[in-house]
């Protein structure tokens, strides 16, 4: 079931204290502000704040280590990402959700489409906990083609909800709704692992792409950067 992680490296028995490290990828950044919703709110800036308040809440979680892909208001390719994401053993992306129907609401849990049962079940377990703590409609787990698929860890995209809906868009942009958001995550994340085999075997902290990543990404001529960033809004 978590083959994925099968692979030689730290050995996470009883009684080991190594920290399992999340990744928590603020969506957009910079010049890509996201959905603009309701009031104006930037999608780009929610979810900034929500990553800071899991960093932060996560000093309560004994094993717990965040690793901040962007942790201020920058443009950052995949590419980009998945080099800050080194060392994480899991990748959660965080996102809101747009519609031109302000009628929708609710939380989604999105997989790439070449996610194994680990990254299903990360997300079925995020999702349960953000719906139970902020009582939002559940609209699921979906596969879709995201960016993601490229990480070589499970990785999970939530979107936190509609920030086109005037109701849920006017609680996302407070804390009282945001630290819940952040604490569900972490809760999630717990009951994940604790969920994982005691004598799992799990992927050494690395990428085998960060080192082609990162040249494609110094490249001068490659124009990754544009690419990247109309493929990240198609699918996101
Ligand atoms: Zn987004």
């Amino acid at each position: 079931m978590y083959l994925g992680l099968l692979i030689t490296g730290l050995i996470w028995g009883e009684g080991h204290t190594a920290p399992w490290v999340i990744a928590i990828d603020a969506g957009h950044g910079g010049e890509d502000t996201g959905g603009i919703g309701v009031d104006g709110l930037i999608e780009k800036n929610i979810v900034l704040q929500i990553a800071h308040l899991i960093a932060l809440e996560a000093s309560s979680f004994p094993n717990i280590k965040i690793i901040l892909t962007r942790s201020d208001d920058r443009y950052l390719s995949p590419a980009e990402r998945i080099i800050r994401a080194q060392g994480a053993h899991f990748f959660i992306s965080l996102h809101l959700d747009f519609s031109y129907d302000p009628r929708l609401r609710g939380i989604t849990a999105l997989v790439p489409t070449n996610s194994g049962d680990s990254a299903r079940e990360l997300a079925e377990i995020l999702r349960k906990h953000l719906t139970r703590a902020t009582k939002a409609t559940d609209l699921g787990t979906k596969r879709a083609p995201l960016w993601l698929r490229r990480l070589s860890i499970p990785a999970v995209q939530v979107k936190l909800g509609f920030i086109t809906n005037p109701e849920e868009a006017r609680k996302l942009g407070q804390l009282p709704y945001q630290r819940p958001l952040a604490q569900a995550i972490l809760e999630g994340i717990r009951e994940f692992v604790l969920s994982l085999p005691t004598s799992i075997v799990l992927d050494p902290p690395r990428h085998p792409d960060a080192g082609a990543a990162l040249r494609r990404v110094c490249s001068p001529h490659c124009g990754l950067r544009t690419s990247a960033r109309s493929r990240e809004r198609a699918y996101l």
